[in-house]
């Protein structure tokens, strides 16, 4: 809002700011303070694996636990397919948060990102050229866009939706996010079920499958897992804050 950055800030400490830029400062304050809208929405961005990515209310603000999802991603990868070029979809990508940074971090991988709003991808792939990653954007419900194009990936990532409907939301979020980001129908399950029950169609043989799910689901979440993949090795995995968080499911004939 002042035009400087950390640095520039505090060795400007002692100036006065002038009445046009006092004006801009207040009004964003008010907006955090009074309209309960959140600081990234009003600054425009949100820092995401130490990359800046443009936000507005069109997409959820990306969380600190979807950056250890990324992380577990890139674990995964470097232990199954090290070296090798793959084939990556981010399912309901909203920033682009996901699918760039793994097309940041890691070049070998090809990678293409999905989602149903378009609103959404305009974000995406403006962060997309502004962070200089390439990444594949397709519109569409779910895994339909890319069956339809008869695409086959070897990782399949996603963070859908998945806060139950009638769970309550802290206002700050439910008032300003986008509800086609947070809610996953009746249990918060919806997404998972779309997408493991079709997830062979788009996937090759040996294949990775991560997910960021709700604290809750761990048990659900693995129930599902085996229902559609009975011979996957499933896990879940705690997020920083101790949480069940996040599920991986590798699909690997070697691990028989
Ligand atoms: N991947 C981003 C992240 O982790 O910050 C955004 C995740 S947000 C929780 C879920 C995203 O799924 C939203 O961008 C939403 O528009 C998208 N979405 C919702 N329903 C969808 C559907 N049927 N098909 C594809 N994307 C969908
Ligand atoms: N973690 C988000 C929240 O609780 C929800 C994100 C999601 O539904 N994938 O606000």
């Amino acid at each position: 809002m002042s035009g400087l950055n950390g640095a520039e800030f505090y060795s400007a400490y002692d100036e006065e700011i002038g009445e046009e830029k006092e004006t801009i400062i207040q009004e964003a304050i008010n907006r955090y303070l009074v309209d309960n809208i959140p600081v990234q929405y009003i600054l425009g961005y949100s820092y995401f694996f130490g990359y800046p990515f443009d936000v507005d209310e069109n997409v959820l603000i990306p969380r600190p636990e979807t950056e250890e999802l990324v992380s577990y991603v890139l674990a995964e990868y470097d232990h199954y397919f090290s070296g090798e070029e793959v084939t990556v979809v981010d399912i309901g990508t909203g920033s682009g948060a996901i699918a760039i940074t793994l097309a940041k971090e890691e070049p070998l991988m090809k990678v293409y990102a999905t989602d149903i709003s378009q609103p959404a991808l305009v974000v995406a792939k403006k962060n997309a050229q502004k962070l200089g990653a390439e990444v594949e954007f397709i519109a569409g419900d779910l895994l339909q866009p890319l069956i339809v194009r008869e695409l086959k990936f070897d990782i399949l990532v996603s963070n859908p939706p998945y806060i139950p409907k009638k769970e309550e939301v802290q206002s700050i979020v439910k008032d300003n996010e986008p509800h086609i980001a947070l809610f996953g129908g009746e249990t918060g399950l919806y997404f998972y079920e779309q997408i493991l029950a079709n997830a062979h169609k788009i996937l090759k043989p040996k294949n990775i499958i991560a997910f960021e799910h709700s604290y809750s689901q761990k048990k659900e979440m693995l129930t599902i897992a085996a229902k559609y993949f009975p011979q996957g090795k499933a896990r879940v995995i705690q997020d920083m804050f101790g949480k069940d968080r996040i599920m991986i499911i590798v699909n690997d004939d070697k691990d028989d």
